[in-house]
């Protein structure tokens, strides 16, 4: 049987290396491009974010000064049972491990309205920025996996959903979600980016995909479409903080849901930043007992 406290400390721990540590698949696609770039100021960059990097892991510090905010993904198994008060109990352990990095204080005061202007300033307490709505998907066996993703504000001003009109051709929806990408991945400022995009059939949809693309997504692992739209936001020269060079970006991730009959798919896109994918996972066995 799982217990709160175990919940609060795995959830809490789940946040802190999401905040302060990259993947070993991150760290070497970094590595790799770094490595591969010849355009000296350009390089420059690319090693002192690895640097950065190698810093906040070592002292499990945050990896930049805009935190984040705390997106918790659920996967829960078919045969699991869920224990009374484990929302409760994952969203404490976010406020702990938010406390313990510690984030940036960024919760806003106040009621509905108050929020929206700030009128009422913001809490001391980093873990007072309260998560967004879990997601929820279904897997099978016992387990229930907790993902939390740490999205950091720039790419939320650059993110995009719309509707693509497909013309009956894949081609034709790529080459929009890369035309869309080249001037939000420009204007950003904190390259290299991971693009994240999601394709439903509606807003709500595409944007929970485009998250699920992130919770799942992997730098050594790239399909064709993925590997397409890399390799064509590079040709545009935008290269890491826009000094040029040969990455603008560094992987794609991709999650295609189910489609209805219409003349449009909805895409979600997120240019996520340099910083990111900030990711952190744990999971329990909760079997029947
Ligand atoms: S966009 Fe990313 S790298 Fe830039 S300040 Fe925000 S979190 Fe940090």
């Amino acid at each position: 049987m799982i217990t709160s406290k175990q919940i609060i400390e795995d959830v809490a721990q789940a946040v802190v290396t999401a905040s302060s540590h990259w993947r070993e698949d991150q760290v070497a696609c970094w590595r790799a491009a770094a490595e591969r770039e010849t355009q000296p100021s350009a390089k420059w960059a690319m090693e002192n974010f690895l640097r950065n990097a190698e810093a906040a892991d070592e002292h499990h510090s945050a990896l930049c000064d805009d935190t984040g905010t705390p997106h918790p993904f659920l996967e829960i198994g078919d045969e699991a049972v869920v224990p009374a008060g484990f929302l409760q109990a994952m969203e404490e352990g976010i406020r702990v491990g938010m406390n313990r990095v510690p984030t940036r204080p960024m919760g806003v005061k106040g009621d509905d309205l108050q929020r929206i202007d700030q009128c009422l300033g913001m809490y001391d307490e980093p873990g007072m920025l309260r998560p967004a709505p879990t997601q929820i998907r279904r897997i099978s066996g016992s387990q229930i996996r907790f993902t939390i993703l740490m999205l950091g504000g720039g790419p939320e001003i650059r993110s995009k959903t719309q509707p693509i009109f497909h013309m009956h051709s894949v081609d034709h929806v790529v080459d929009e979600m890369i035309k869309w990408a080249i001037p939000q991945v420009a204007a950003l400022g904190c390259q290299p980016c991971t693009l994240s995009f999601g394709l439903g059939r509606t807003a709500c949809e595409a944007s929970s995909l485009s998250l699920e693309a992130m919770k799942d997504g992997r730098y050594d692992v790239q399909n064709e479409m993925e590997r397409k739209i890399t390799d064509a936001v590079n040709a545009a020269g935008i290269g890491p903080i826009g000094l040029g060079g040969k990455t603008s970006v560094l992987a794609t991730f991709i999650k295609i849901g189910n489609m209805r009959a219409s003349g449009f798919r909805v895409v979600s896109m997120r240019p996520n930043c340099c910083m990111e994918i900030r990711r952190g996972t744990c999971q329990w066995d909760a079997a029947q007992e």
